[in-house]
């Protein structure tokens, strides 16, 4: 077929598999719209398998030191740095963002396991002050296996954030990552075999999501689910587990406000802005979606903002002058033309882009539109793509208002220069993640999850460990 440099598989109980007469999907490159791969996909036998190793697996695991864990997450984090290039251009290949996001993104996953292997060593309870002869004492322990699933947008780093947290609290952990980017899970999932890691541990499976889905999670063996992905596939999901009344940590979708006031420092806001913009396309759950901009500014903003994008260069992602590459699939650019369509028979204005990109590809151009009416399907659907959405405003309880309106809760970005005023944004905006004057959200020790309908329980952080444990609390006399 092609170069694609990766070999795919199923792993399940230590065993790389494919082939054996499985139905297969056929891997697509973005870039060029081209098959390049054959994804085997599991059978229920292959799943069932996959749940009885990682009960057995969990059982052993968990009595494993967290420093002897720690040993082996740390030396699967230096595998990743040793093969970040190899990775990078699995993930360019399949997903499509430009070479050098994509060594990033891997870099920054080994920092995470990292971080992970340290907390794993850092979960405390407690011993309480109870009269002499008593002792009452709080206890953390693994949950058990996981079935998580996961976006194929970061699709080394999604990877990560699952397994990571999972192994370090003690659990195994059974993952379905997106079947539109298997390399990269694939070889990020060799990192942690050659790390030493059991191989009923953490297991990778494809198949046709929602029987895998359906499948994990009717398991008694399965004692949490953990899903980054939409918010209907996520209300989808909470269901399914309910039965069980399972544990469950959910990353769902955003449509992050930005709000932009008069005392911002106008040229290093929109530099900052556009390029985290069309950051992967602006397939990122906590992309920039909408720009309110107070009324002082807003001609200049709109002006700057569109003039700085018509500089963009796409193409694809392997080629170092692109610094925008394709859309991840066939249906993102059409839904993309759709929204931008319909925003203009609104009245929007469009002053970028707007239109498919040239090439074989699944390309479309980076966007600009400004005066976009509220109604529009883009101001209150997720668009997940490089349209870039700008209003003006008035006063900050407009702005807070507006940031607030929809029922998603991801991430929100402020730009001013008054503290009082920051101050009152961190307090009022609806946001499980708030960037005040720059745009970075994700960091090892930092929380990373939504609130309202983009989810709840946190990634990263001293709270992505805690996600995996159960608390129980032991009193003796
Ligand atoms: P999606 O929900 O359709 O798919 C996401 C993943 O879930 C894919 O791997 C898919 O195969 C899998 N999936 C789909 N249906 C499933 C089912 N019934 N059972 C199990 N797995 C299933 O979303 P998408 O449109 O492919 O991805 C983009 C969405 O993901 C956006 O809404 C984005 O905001 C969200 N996302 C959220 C975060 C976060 O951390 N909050 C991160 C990345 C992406």
């Amino acid at each position: 077929m092609t170069d694609y440099p990766a070999q795919l598989g199923l792993y399940i109980d230590g065993e790389w598999i494919s082939g054996g007469g499985r139905d297969t999907h056929r891997l697509l490159n973005p870039a060029t719209g081209e098959g390049q791969a054959d994804l085997p996909l599991a059978t229920i036998a292959d799943l069932d398998r996959a749940l009885a190793a990682a009960e057995r697996g969990f059982a052993e695991w968990r009595k494993v030191a967290p420093e002897a864990r720690a040993v082996i997450l740390n030396r699967a984090a230096a595998l990743i740095r040793e093969r970040a290039e190899h990775i990078a251009r699995v993930a360019t290949m399949e997903q499509g963002k430009p070479f050098a996001e994509a060594k990033g993104e891997v870099l920054a996953s080994a920092g995470l396991i990292e971080f992970h292997a340290a907390e794993g060593q850092r979960v405390y309870g407690r011993v309480l002050m109870r009269p002499p002869g008593m002792r009452s004492m709080v206890l953390h322990q693994p949950v058990g296996p996981v079935a998580a699933f996961c976006a194929w947008n970061f699709p080394a780093l999604n990877v990560v954030r699952k397994v990571a947290p999972a192994i370090a609290a003690g659990c195994s952990i059974i993952l379905k990552p997106s079947e539109e980017t298997p390399g990269s899970a694939v070889e990020v999932m060799r990192c942690f075999q050659d790390a030493g890691l059991p191989g009923n541990i953490a297991q990778i499976v494809f198949g046709v999501p929602d029987q895998i889905s359906r499948h994990l999670l009717a398991s008694p063996v399965t004692k949490k689910l953990s899903f980054t992905g939409s918010v209907p596939v996520g209300k989808a999901l909470m269901k399914l587990a309910a039965d069980s009344v399972m544990r469950m940590t959910m990353e769902l979708g955003g449509h992050s406000p930005v709000l932009v006031f008069d005392d911002c420092d106008l040229q290093k806001t929109l530099d900052t802005l556009v390029a985290h913009k069309f950051r992967n396309a602006g397939q990122v759950c906590v992309s920039p979606t909408r720009f309110h901009v107070q009324q002082g500014i807003y001609d200049r903003f709109v002006e700057g903002f569109a003039e700085r994008t018509k500089k963009m260069s796409i193409g694809n992602g392997l080629d170092a002058a692109s610094n925008m590459g394709p859309m991840a699939n066939s249906r993102r650019p059409d839904a993309i033309a759709a929204m931008v369509e319909d925003a203009r028979s609104i009245g929007a204005r469009v002053l970028a882009g707007g239109g498919p990109g040239d090439g074989g590809g699944f390309f479309y151009q980076p966007t600009v539109i400004a005066d976009v009416p509220l109604e529009a399907k883009a101001m209150n659907d997720e668009p997940f793509g490089p349209v870039a959405l700008i209003r003006p405003f008035a006063t900050d309880e407009d702005a807070v208002a507006e940031a607030n309106r929809l029922p998603y809760g991801l991430a929100a970005y402020c730009f001013t220069e008054n503290g009082r005023r920051q101050n009152m944004l961190s307090e009022t905006v609806e946001a499980g993640m708030i960037a005040i004057n720059q745009v970075r959200l994700t960091w090892p020790d930092a929380p990373f999850g939504g609130v309202k309908e983009s989810g709840f329980g946190s990634e990263d952080g001293p709270e992505g460990v805690a996600a995996h444990m159960i608390t129980k609390a032991v009193h003796i006399a």
